[in-house]
């Protein structure tokens, strides 16, 4: 059955891009809701923006959506990530800035809170997304692709210059929790050059390597504590491959492939799967299937220690 928040849930913290203090509150929604945000800063305009694949604005930075009357809400990815791997399928989240508090990085804050808030069931199944035919697209040298498969697996490549990112490959299936005790706790990374790139730019203005990033600078780990897994950079794509495929509005069941792909590339393989009415299919699921999504079971003692 699809599932909400028991309780409201409260996040103060700061955004990465602007810099500015943000606070944040996800709260329980009505069966086939779906995920929506509502800027409560925003007067006299539609203030509520849908957290969906078709509201998304192209972006290389993060992933940020709009709505008609042009309000918009960024870096949704590493939230809806954690509403994706705990499960939640409905929720309002209201929301007083442009920019989803950064917290540590990652979306473990969110899976903490979620998950000590507890999950009701209600009375409506889970309509997933069957991925019927493979979809692929490509931008220079990166690539995603949809293939069908049982469950929802993922698969990443990523391919640095920097020695100490290099290559990382990692494979999962996320259908028995593994969101939680694999990706979430792994956090946003960038290189010291693109940093103070974006800084001058008026960008990153929140980042801080010892609060909210792994920061690289050749074959140096910048960040104090160094990393929280040895392959920390490819999982956290993986995690926000998961916060924007969630987009979709559903969980999707398929193989989601990535090399060097990141958000834009990943909305676009969802406008190229929803482009083509015999790529996929809305799917009920019966009791063994909805067993096997993400999040299904999840516990709040599976959130790895070192977050
Ligand atoms: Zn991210």
């Amino acid at each position: 059955m699809q599932a909400t928040l028991k309780t409201n849930v409260t996040f103060n913290g700061t955004g990465l891009h602007s810099g500015q203090p943000v606070r944040m509150t996800v709260q329980p929604a009505s069966a086939n809701f779906g995920i929506w945000f509502k800027r409560i800063d925003v007067i006299g305009k539609d203030a509520l923006v849908p957290a969906r694949w078709d509201a998304v604005e192209q972006t290389a930075l993060c992933t940020r959506i709009v709505n008609s009357a042009g309000v918009s809400v960024g870096t949704i990815e590493h939230v809806m990530a954690a509403l994706a791997g705990c499960g939640i399928h409905n929720a309002l989240i209201e929301i007083d800035s442009s920019e989803v508090p950064i917290m540590d990085g990652s979306s473990a804050d969110f899976v903490r809170a979620f998950l000590r808030a507890g999950l009701v069931k209600q009375d409506a199944p889970v309509r997933a997304i069957r991925v019927l035919k493979p979809i692929s697209v490509t931008r220079g040298d990166a690539r995603a692709e949809l293939i069908p498969d049982r469950d929802m697996q993922m698969e990443f490549h990523i391919d640095f210059e920097d020695a100490a990112i290099g290559q990382q490959t990692k494979g999962i299936t996320l259908s028995n929790g593994s969101f939680v005790r694999e990706l979430s706790d792994s956090r946003t990374f960038c290189r010291q050059a693109d940093v103070e790139a974006m800084q001058a730019n008026g960008l990153a203005l929140g980042g801080n390597p010892e609060e909210n990033a792994v920061v690289f600078d050749g074959d140096k780990i910048l960040s104090p504590g160094g990393l929280r897994h040895i392959d920390e950079p490819v999982r956290h794509k993986m995690l926000d491959a998961v916060g924007d495929l969630y987009l979709a509005g559903a969980p999707i069941l398929g193989r989601y492939r990535g090399f060097r792909a990141g958000h834009s590339l990943t909305n676009e393989l969802l406008r190229t799967l929803f482009a083509d009415p015999d790529a996929w299919c809305f799917e009920d699921c019966a009791p063994d299937q909805a067993a096997r999504l993400p999040g299904a079971g999840v516990h709040i003692g599976e959130i790895p220690a070192v977050a």
